[in-house]
């Protein structure tokens, strides 16, 4: 089988062009041996925090603590239920199940594939204490909508802004259009660590404090537990290397942006479906992801010219077996499951270069004659 000659995210290449900062970042905290938490998490915590345009950043361990821990926070658990969108990442709806909670799944819109406020309303019950609304791929939920829900209700509203560092809504960053938000530094997102971190972001100083208590075994102080926390914390190495790239993140957005430009002019005129971006959001393209029909026959061409491609989900939540015992039957979210059918996310990052893409586009128009 042919080499694969357009990656789907190219790290090394991000290395190549950072390794000085990040290097120096690196063997500041080695000498330091401030490994945990410590000076270089604290500063990161506030640019963080700052570049979203909120009061406070708790660093942890990753987006699925971030997710976990701003539920604990909010003490849910037991008893308690939280809607989310069943086509997203495992981990925006597994860490409602760990805390007790019951995931309670609403349909996605069929433009943006994010939560479908419309359907919302029907799901809430006496049980509701929250609604997770997902980024998904980098274009920011319709938060206007969900939070008047939310507040007409008495519901937290959550974002899973684990895709979307950066974007905006009515010209306001994510992360500041709910009440607590949520972040992931995998690697391979818009921000990424060089291994696991996240960050929950919030407005609120009470639960600021209860956040930097509960990642970090309930300590109020050192030894001094005012209640069960967890080891859920950020590593120094993570948080330097994230301060070496955080100033290039809104250059490396406008990169994806111009690249998601590039491939909308190239796919025009073929049967696919593009990516849609709303006017009043900038979209910062986590991912490029289209919807064709025959995909996987589609992906294996690709694959077989050197191209790279993922399915960005190939099987909704409510369908999955760790949620059987939720209780939900195929059918029940129809956009959701159409639409797991169909996607297919092209290469995207910075770094791609106009030959890549238009490598990718020619590729693909020759697998599309061939359906
Ligand atoms: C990546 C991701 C997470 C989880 O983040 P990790 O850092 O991998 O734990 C949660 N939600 C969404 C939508 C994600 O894309």
């Amino acid at each position: 089988m042919q080499d694969i000659v357009v990656p789907m995210v190219d790290l090394r290449a991000e290395y190549e062009r950072f390794r000085n900062p990040i290097d120096a970042a690196i063997r500041r905290v080695v000498e330091r041996t401030a490994f945990i938490l410590g000076p270089e998490v604290e500063a990161f915590e506030e640019e963080f925090a700052a570049f979203c345009g909120a009061n406070y950043g708790i660093g942890v361990a990753s987006g699925t603590a971030a997710l976990f821990l701003a539920l604990a926070a909010l003490d849910i658990g037991p008893g308690d239920e939280v809607i989310t969108p069943p086509f997203t990442f495992f981990a925006t709806a597994a860490t409602v199940a760990h805390r007790g909670a019951r995931p309670v799944f609403v349909d996605i819109d069929e433009a943006t594939y994010n939560l479908n406020p419309e359907l919302v309303e029907a799901a809430i019950t006496p049980r509701t204490r929250a609604i997770v609304a997902v980024h998904l791929f980098g274009h920011p939920a319709e938060m206007d909508a969900l939070q008047e829900i939310a507040r007409r209700h008495g519901l937290w509203l959550i974002e899973d802004a684990a895709q979307a560092h950066g974007a905006r809504y009515r010209g306001k960053r994510v992360g500041t259009l709910g009440d607590v938000a949520c972040f992931s530094f995998y690697p391979a997102k818009n921000l990424g660590a060089y291994g696991d971190a996240g960050m929950v972001v919030t407005d609120d100083p009470k639960l600021a404090d209860r956040l930097q208590r509960l990642r970090n075994h309930g300590q109020r102080k050192r030894y001094d537990h005012v209640e069960l926390g967890y080891a859920e914390r950020m590593d120094g190495i993570q948080a330097a290397v994230l301060r070496a790239k955080l100033p290039y993140l809104e250059e490396r957005n406008r990169a994806r942006r111009e690249r998601a430009a590039r491939y909308h002019r190239g796919l025009k005129g073929l049967n696919v479906r593009l990516p849609y971006e709303a006017p009043h959001v900038e979209h910062v393209y986590h991912c490029y992801t289209i919807r064709v029909t025959h995909r996987d026959a589609v992906q294996a061409q690709l694959r077989e010219r050197g191209i790279a491609t993922a399915v960005h989900y190939p099987k909704p939540l409510h369908l999955q077996q760790a949620f059987t015992y939720l209780g939900y039957s195929p059918g029940t979210f129809p956009v959701a499951e159409r639409v797991s059918q169909e996607v297919l996310s092209l290469p995207m990052y910075p770094e791609l270069s106009e030959a890549q893409q238009e490598y990718v586009i020619s590729a693909l128009a020759d697998a599309l004659r061939a359906q």
